[in-house]
């Protein structure tokens, strides 16, 4: 028989740690479910290398930040430093943390939730969704095979192989970068293909310098500007492909001649940027409200906002969000009346909302 825990936690950022740390203390059992090889790996993806962490609140915040131990110190420090911090404190309280597991849903069951995850499903009374604001894209190809990577842990895996990187950005640019380095070290002249959908890139001057610098210290690489990936297939082999069009000719008997690259999946890593949790909230039933013209004053006119009550349980049972996943902004649910409440994207609010849920939790556990 698995275990039930109390409470099951997406996401191991401020949001999620926080609560996790807190359920620790209040005897509550909890597992955090984190996709990213560490706790705050959303944190280490986003900030720029040497960035100082403040401990920003929001003027008008009554309350301090509720958990002490998570809490950035006054004094800014880089986000290398706050990170290796995180990490000693995670070691020190022993929190239980399962790192590379993805959330993909949540299930009813007799005795709880169930959380789907892309290394099977654990059970939890509660379930909290604390997964930030930044959910990668995902590529939107025909077929079965769909699984590529999104960012370079190791740029060392791709020595001695073909290697195709979509998007057109500063992230794209900086994974190039970082495995056109790697090669370079191994003398390896294998190319990188860099793929984008428009006929431009679009990067930062810095990062273009950078790439610059690999490009003539002899770096390979490819642009395939203007290509869209179509077709994740199984080939003959049982090998998961990508095919990305990179050349159309309309004809004019009606019959289009394309040409098309074909890469293995595991030779492909998609940077195509990332965007809010709204998909996922549609995915798990969970009721959002279109802002009406005048009624909100931090989301636009037609922007979907999550339904929350005051204790940030959503509208599917049991299941509460908090931090990042539902800022700038949310519907409060509060007394009959269903207001804007503006909800900052900081590490403060993170932390506290975490506070708040689990003292909501505590009291409909019982505990
Ligand atoms: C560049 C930058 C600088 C910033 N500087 C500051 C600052 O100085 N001070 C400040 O207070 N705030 C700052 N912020 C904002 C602050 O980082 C966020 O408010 C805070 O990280 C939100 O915490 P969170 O736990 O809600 O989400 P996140 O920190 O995003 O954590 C979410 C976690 O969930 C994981 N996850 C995502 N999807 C899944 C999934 N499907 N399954 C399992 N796990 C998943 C992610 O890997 C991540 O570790 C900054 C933000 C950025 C982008």
């Amino acid at each position: 028989m698995s275990i039930t825990y109390d409470v099951l936690i997406i996401g191991g950022g401020p949001a999620g740690l926080s609560a996790a740390y807190l359920c620790h203390k209040n005897g509550l059992s909890y597992l955090v479910l984190e996709s990213g090889k560490a706790p705050f790996q959303g944190i280490a993806n986003t900030y720029p290398e040497g960035k100082l962490v403040y401990a920003s609140r929001p003027k008008d915040a009554p309350e301090p930040f509720m958990v002490d131990e998570l809490r950035p110190p006054d004094k800014p420090v880089t986000v290398e430093s706050y990170l290796q911090y995180v990490q000693h404190f995670v070691q020190h309280e022993n929190l239980n943390i399962q790192t590379e597991v993805a959330f993909e849903d949540i299930k009813d069951g007799r005795d709880g939730l169930t959380v789907i995850t892309s290394k099977g499903s654990f059970k939890g009374k509660k379930v909290v969704l604390s997964f930030g604001s930044n959910i990668p894209r995902e590529l939107t190809v025909y077929g079965d095979a769909k699984m590529v990577a999104k960012n370079v842990d190791d740029p060392a895996k791709y020595i001695g192989i073909k290697t195709l990187v979509i998007g057109g950005g500063n992230t794209a640019a900086d994974v190039i970068i970082s495995i056109l380095k790697a090669k370079r070290q191994e003398n390896d002249t294998h190319p990188v293909y860099w793929a984008h959908k428009a006929e431009t890139f679009d990067v930062n001057k810095e990062t273009a310098q950078r790439l610059g610098e690999e490009i003539l210290l002899g770096g390979n690489i490819r642009l395939l500007p203007g290509s869209i990936p179509r077709i994740g297939e199984v080939d003959e082999e049982g090998v998961d492909r990508l095919i990305i069009r990179i050349n159309e000719f309309k004809q004019a008997d009606g019959i289009d001649l394309y040409h098309s690259l074909s890469f293995p999946m595991h030779n492909v890593i998609a940077c195509i940027g990332s965007q809010g949790p709204m998909p996922i909230f549609d995915k798990l039933g969970i009721q959002m409200i279109a802002c009406a013209a005048g009624v909100c004053k931090i989301a636009k006119e037609g922007e979907r906002l999550v339904l929350l009550t005051s204790e940030y349980e959503s509208t599917r049972k049991g299941v509460f969000v908090i931090g990042g996943a539902i800022s700038p902004s949310y519907m409060k649910i509060s007394e009959g009346a269903i207001t804007e409440e503006k909800h900052p994207n900081l590490i403060y609010t993170a932390i506290n909302d975490a506070y708040h849920v689990v003292e909501a939790i505590k009291k409909k556990l019982d505990k």
